[in-house]
């Protein structure tokens, strides 16, 4: 039902201008986009020249189920209008044009590859994806759905205890870099 003379402006038309216009649009507000540049999309919109297409940001599907989650708050899945590829290798990293390392698309091959690469590696990164899982869930849980009106909604007993992760003081790593090249 159209809520009488509720009309919103967002300005912009990336992944967060669209979704909170789709909300808003669900709770019955009449909403207008407005966007400085040709297309829409923002950050994640599409350049194209010469017949090539450059995604002009992202390129990895991060945080799938935070699409998922999105899609299905209007009764809808991503299939619905996209189909995904999984990319066998996930990608290649290039150093030099003769020195690259390519990322398998799982992550047993990964452990071989960071094995191949420095013997012994594989157990660190083993140990950096679990941190790193547990700190998606704690930040998907805790963090990602909060209205972002007070920093305190962000301060929970789990985000407490690993406050140097989610908020790292990058003042005392840059300092560390600037000692190790000087
Ligand atoms: C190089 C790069 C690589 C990335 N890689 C990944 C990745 O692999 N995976 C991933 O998940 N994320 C990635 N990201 C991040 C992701 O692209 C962004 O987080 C996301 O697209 C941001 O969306 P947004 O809606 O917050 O902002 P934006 O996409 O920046 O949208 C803002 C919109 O507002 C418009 N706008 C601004 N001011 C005005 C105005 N005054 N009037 C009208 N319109 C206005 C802009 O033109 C723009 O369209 C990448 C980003 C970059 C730049």
């Amino acid at each position: 039902m159209i809520k009488q003379n509720k009309s919103i402006a967002v300005i912009g038309s990336g992944f967060s201008s669209l979704s909170a216009a789709c909300y808003l649009a669900k709770e019955g507000y009449h909403v207008t986009i407005y966007e400085k540049n040709n297309t829409v999309g923002g950050r994640a919109r599409q350049y194209l020249n010469n017949g090539f297409t450059f995604d002009i940001g992202p390129t990895w599907y991060w945080m799938p189920d935070v699409f998922e989650k999105f899609f299905a708050d209007f009764g809808k899945k991503p299939s619905d209008y996209y189909a995904l590829e999984k990319l066998s290798p996930a990608y290649q990293v290039y150093f030099d044009q003769q020195d690259s390392i390519t990322i398998p698309d799982n992550f047993k091959d990964i452990c071989a590859v960071f094995e191949a690469e420095e013997p012994g590696s594989s157990k660190h990164l083993i140990k950096f994806m679990k941190s790193a899982e547990d700190n998606y869930d704690i930040a998907v849980r805790d963090m990602v759905y909060k209205p972002g009106v007070s920093p305190l909604e962000l301060v929970s007993a789990k985000t407490a205890v690993r406050v140097n992760q989610f908020f790292p003081r990058y003042e005392k790593k840059l300092g560390k870099i600037s000692k190790v090249k000087n």
